[in-house]
Parts: C-alpha cells; sequence; structure tokens
C-alpha cells in the first residue's frame, strides 16, 4: 500500500518537474533531515542563514508530528534573484492522504526569507484504493446498514461497488455465521464494518458484563474474518446512557436519518424519506437485510451523486468534517 502511494506521488512530482524543467538552475545545495527512524527527507540549503532557519523550522514543524506515513517533497522555480520554492507535503490518515503546498517567495538578494507565503491546506483528499479524489468544499453523506448480513447484502454490495461507493456495515453477531464471505467481500470492497452488538438485546435490560460480552463476541468473530476489529459500535437499537457508554471503548455512532426501511417495505418511501431530509454530514440509517432497501439504493444514490454528494463511511465522514471522535462518545451526523 505504502508502495503504491509512493509511485503515486513520486509520478506526480516528475511530471511536475519536468513542466518546469526548462526554467531553472540548480543553485541550492541539498541537506537531510531525519523524518523518522530512518527516512531522511532532502530540503533545499542556500547558505543563507535567515532563510536556512525558516525552511528547518517549518519542516521541523512536520517532522515532530507523529504520522504514519509523511512524504515531503519541494519544488522550486528561479527567477533572477527571486526563488520561488514550493513544500509538497503528503499526511496520510488510514487510506486518505491530505496534500499540503506550502509555497514560499524568497528575495536572494536581500539575504531574507521575505517570505510571501501561502499555504493550501487540505487542498486534496486523495483516496488512493479507490482512486477518488474528495473535494471537502462538497456534501458529503454516510450511509450505514444494520442488522446484516443475510442473503440480501450481496444485492446491497452489487450496487455500492456498481456505482464506486462506501459505506458503513453494523453487523449483528447472530448473523456472522454462514455469511463470512460476504464480510469478506465488504472489507474487500473497503467498506467499514461496525459492531451491531451480539444478539440485539436492549442494552439497559444487561449487566455490564454480559454488554461487553455481546460487544466482544462480534469483535473477535470480525476479527477471525477480516484480520481486523471493527472501528466503530452501534448499540443495538441505537440506545446508550451513561453506564453503557462507560462499557464502549470506541466512538458509539447512531443517526440523524431513519429511513424507517423496516417499518415500510416500500423502495420509493425509503428514497423519499431519503430525499426529504438529506443534508451535507448526515449519517442515514438503512437495514441491508430487506429488498426494498437495495432497490431504494437504486434510486437514491444516482439522484444524490447528481446532486453532487459524496459517500463516505461514517469514519471518513467524521474526518473530513473535523469532528474530534473519542471512545464512548456519541455521534450522530457529522456538522
Ligand atoms: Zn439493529
Amino acid at each position: 500500500m505504502k508502495k503504491n502511494i509512493f509511485l503515486l506521488l513520486t509520478s506526480t512530482l516528475f511530471i511536475l518537474m519536468l513542466m518546469y524543467f526548462y526554467e531553472r538552475r540548480e543553485i541550492i545545495l541539498n541537506k537531510e533531515i531525519l523524518l523518522n527512524e530512518n527516512t531522511y527527507i532532502e530540503y533545499p540549503y542556500f547558505n543563507k542563514k535567515e532563510i536556512d532557519n525558516y525552511i528547518t523550522t517549518y519542516l521541523n514543524s512536520y517532522t515532530k508530528k507523529q504520522n504514519d506515513y509523511l512524504f515531503i517533497d519541494y519544488d522550486y522555480i528561479n527567477e533572477s534573484n527571486r526563488l520561488n520554492l514550493i513544500f509538497y507535503i503528503y499526511e496520510e490518515n488510514g487510506i486518505l492522504v491530505k496534500e499540503t503546498s506550502k509555497n514560499i517567495n524568497i528575495n536572494l538578494e536581500e539575504d531574507k526569507a521575505k517570505i510571501n507565503t501561502s499555504i493550501s491546506k487540505k487542498k486534496k483528499e486523495y483516496d488512493y484504493i479507490q482512486n477518488k479524489m474528495i473535494d471537502i468544499n462538497k456534501p458529503m453523506i454516510a450511509l450505514t446498514f444494520d442488522d446484516g448480513p443475510n442473503h440480501n447484502t450481496s444485492k446491497v454490495l452489487n450496487i455500492l461497488e456498481k456505482y464506486n461507493i462506501k459505506a458503513t456495515f453494523f453487523i449483528l453477531g447472530t448473523n456472522i455465521k454462514g455469511n463470512e464471505k460476504t464480510i469478506k467481500r465488504m472489507d474487500n470492497l473497503n467498506m467499514e464494518i461496525g459492531n451491531h452488538m451480539f444478539s440485539h438485546k436492549l442494552l439497559t435490560k444487561l449487566k455490564n458484563e454480559e454488554i461487553k460480552n455481546e460487544i466482544k463476541k462480534v469483535d473477535d468473530s470480525i476479527f477471525n474474518i477480516i484480520n481486523h476489529y471493527p472501528t466503530l459500535v452501534r448499540p443495538s437499537y441505537g440506545t446508550y446512557n451513561k453506564r453503557i457508554k462507560s462499557l464502549i471503548d470506541r466512538p458509539i455512532i447512531i443517526w440523524n436519518i431513519d429511513t424507517l426501511d423496516w417499518k415500510y417495505h416500500s423502495s420509493k418511501n425509503i428514497y423519499k424519506r431519503v430525499m426529504k431530509d438529506v443534508s451535507d454530514g448526515d449519517i442515514i440509517l438503512m437495514h441491508d437485510i430487506y429488498s426494498a432497501t437495495a432497490n431504494s439504493l437504486e434510486l437514491i444514490i444516482p439522484k444524490l451523486l447528481k446532486d453532487g454528494y459524496q459517500f463516505t463511511t461514517v469514519s471518513e465522514l467524521l474526518y473530513y468534517k473535523n469532528i474530534k471522535i473519542e471512545k464512548g462518545g456519541v455521534y450522530s451526523r457529522a456538522r
């Protein structure tokens, strides 16, 4: 995975370098800075104290961050005594990449980093698994599916795959056995997998140990199938209180639009309920176990795509909307 992104970024930079190739000449030296235990990055060095200090300070502010993955490169355009230096910083967060570029204008004559800087932050969020660019200025929502999987889930996955969109599935423990292949397929399609407890009991009636056990049994079964644990928890019936919150070691995800698909098995009804209230940052509750729900997706997805909506997983939605998540915190939408 890291190799893929490295190739992607280096090829992008290579193209940029080609574009400016004829306008440049080598006037700067390279120095190295320690990025982490075994990676160094090269950075330009002018042998001019003020400029060099400025650049070192700037780069150090990044190398001190604890990123899973950080890739920094630079590009420059030299025009007589002015130099335009651009740093490209790519930070990885899960499967997303944030690109930040900083433009530094340097007057070489005055020995100053007279520094008209411009920083474009979070300009691009690149989902390199689905090869999709997420535009944080456009609306986004998260579809969530509870109580599955069952035989109908494949139909839902077929539609999501067809439109190349992601969703979040809150898996019910009693439905895991016999549906391992479906869960594996979800994971392969980069759907987010959450924990919907083992047996759909009303949690307020359970003892602490029973609640923990409801979660743990699902965690362990899912781990055995996809080799990682569910990232989020949705309690049965969306029920929570102070005690339940203290027992759940992950973010608790509720919803703000209930399609009531379990009640009205009509794809048109589900479609209307979504379209009536939908807005940026919504978390929509559906159930992948019903045929009408799958059919409604063929109405909902094309319409929302046409209206400019982007479909993300719940974790991505919270991330893009800069919502700080914590264990035991309850989230029903992202705004
Ligand atoms: Zn449920």
